[in-house]
């Protein structure tokens, strides 16, 4: 049987020894903990274990989860998924942060459908760092129009960037994806004082982006064994 607690203790003993052997890295990297597809019973041993952040991509799992975890106060949900422009109201009345905006439109609906009543909504824009055809992101050309967009948003907080390279066994090219995001981000954040977060590394790469500066990894299976 998968132990959650175990698991968690070995992603974060993992996190300090990834900071530990690098001088470049932020000087915190908090742990999203990603829980698509798996029950709410690991998650609420995820969060006995202390765990508070958690991560999910598909708008109905998420919203699901939000309503029947609504006792756990303290935590605090991520949506890091592709999204689709009808489903922006459901996204930006359950979340905190969202990981995964790519075009105006998208950031426009979700300035215009917050609840105005509550905190403005945390956004990191997704870049396509590696240039895939098929990825979703924003190019990296484009990223200070869409920066600036956010910006001027009232009910957004534009707090970073996020990314998610190219799958590949060589780790020199995701070692590049992840130095050029950091450039990216170093940009945006003398720029706007609101970026503090640089979200990139998962259970196979985290080790690669904390030595390149990432403060936000989004780990799944090492935490909650693979997926279907
Ligand atoms: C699924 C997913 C993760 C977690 O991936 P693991 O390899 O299971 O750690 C992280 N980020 C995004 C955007 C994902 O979709």
């Amino acid at each position: 049987m998968i132990n959650i607690a175990d698991n968690l203790s070995l992603v974060n003993k993992q996190i300090i020894a990834a900071r530990n052997k690098t001088t470049s890295s932020a000087s915190t990297v908090s742990l999203l903990a990603v829980s698509k597809t798996k029950p709410i019973s690991l998650i609420q041993q995820a969060y006995a274990a202390g765990q508070r952040h958690f991560g999910e991509n598909y708008v109905q799992e998420i919203v699901d989860k939000v309503q029947q975890l609504s006792d756990l106060a303290d935590i605090t949900w991520h949506f890091i998924g592709p999204i689709q422009a009808n489903k922006t109201k459901l996204i930006a009345n359950n979340v905190a942060w969202i990981h995964s905006v790519d075009r105006e439109k998208i950031a426009k609906r979700l300035n215009e459908q917050r609840d105005i009543n509550t905190t403005p909504l945390n956004v990191c824009l997704q870049v396509n760092i590696s240039g895939e055809q098929s990825k979703s992101g924003v190019s990296v050309t484009e990223v200070a129009k869409l920066a600036e967009f956010i910006d001027n948003c009232e009910n957004l907080c534009l707090r970073g960037l996020m990314a998610i390279p190219q799958k590949t066994s060589d780790k020199t090219a995701t070692h590049n994806s992840f130095r050029q995001m950091q450039t990216l981000f170093n940009q945006l954040s003398h720029q706007y004082p609101s970026v503090d977060t640089l979200s990139m590394g998962m259970s196979n790469d985290m080790d690669i982006a904390i030595e390149c500066g990432s403060t936000m990894i989004r780990v799944g299976t090492a935490i909650f064994g693979a997926r279907e």
